[in-house]
């Protein structure tokens, strides 16, 4: 009798610590051309690097570059569908599906969890190329359900940053939560003869990225918030924000004193930098 009360007890000890998922790590990816999804190259070779490192997650919230809309939403739907949000690539990434399901339960969760805003539930969005481009490196097999949560195109760049500390507690129930754009992003300005060629960035782009990831290593976020304020290398890599929003969520999420692992961080094509972060989790 004494062994299998023990045994009990070893289960249900167990099940505690499965309950228990610690703190989940959270990342900025950035993601440039859809051809990432299709291609190998050392991208790629770096997403798929961080899904074999990380612990594994019940689920992922990804906040994407190219969903944006007026109020905030998370998508809510049973299976997601592969959303093809470009045009001129070849056929190859037309054909592309990534079929993780979704969790209408965490949107749910994620909706009761925000207070600074009302979290609509979509049924019509799935996993645009922000999400599904990167996210396959990551978790080939497709088996991790996932949600997206869009931009709010009409707010300040303060509330995309406070939006994501109300998330915090995803953390601890075994959420891995994406951010997934670029931190230098100007595709008018893209050096379309160095497309392949990684390791170049102008010299305004360097100059951005590297103040950026100062700011970031330093815990400086009210620079990077601010960051139309910080003079012409930031204009000209901030053009728009939809790729630079996400790197606030992520940042929103940080705990004083959480370690950032860097990855990927080199510019292509002149003016789009693949810089990536682990924030509470060392990489490689
Ligand atoms: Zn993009």
């Amino acid at each position: 009798m004494a062994s299998a009360a023990l045994k009990i007890n070893q289960l249900e000890k167990l099940t505690g610590e499965l309950e228990n998922t610690g703190l989940m790590p959270v990342l900025f990816l950035g993601h440039g051309s859809p051809m990432n999804a299709i291609e190998e190259n050392e991208f790629v070779a770096g997403f798929r690097k961080a899904g074999q490192s990380l612990p594994r997650p019940r689920a992922i919230l990804c906040i994407s570059a190219h969903w944006e809309t007026k109020g905030t939403y998370v998508t809510a739907m049973e299976n997601p569908p592969t959303i093809h949000d470009f045009g001129g690539f070849p056929q190859a990434l037309f054909e592309v599906r990534y079929p993780a399901p979704g969790s209408p339960e965490l949107a749910i969760q994620t909706q009761a969890l925000v207070h600074k805003a009302d979290i609509g539930l979509d049924q019509q969005w799935g996993l645009d190329h922000g999400a599904w481009s990167v996210i396959k490196h990551l978790y080939p097999m497709a088996d991790v359900p996932v949600i997206e949560m869009s931009l709010d195109y009409s707010q300040p760049p303060r509330y995309h940053f406070e939006l994501a500390a109300e998330l915090a507690s995803l953390r601890k129930k075994g959420v891995l939560i994406i951010g997934s754009g670029n931190m230098v992003h100007n595709l008018r300005m893209l050096a379309w003869d160095k497309l392949n060629t990684a390791g170049f960035g102008f010299d305004w782009a360097l100059e951005a990225s590297g103040k950026m990831k100062e700011y970031i290593l330093n815990g400086d976020y009210g620079r990077l918030i601010d960051f139309r304020s910080q003079g012409r290398a930031f204009d000209l890599a901030i053009p728009t924000p939809e790729h630079y929003l996400p790197l606030l969520y992520t940042l929103g999420l940080r705990q004083a004193d959480e370690p950032i692992s860097l990855f990927n961080d080199q510019p292509v094509a002149g003016s789009l930098t693949m810089t990536s972060l682990s924030i509470g989790h060392h990489l490689f």
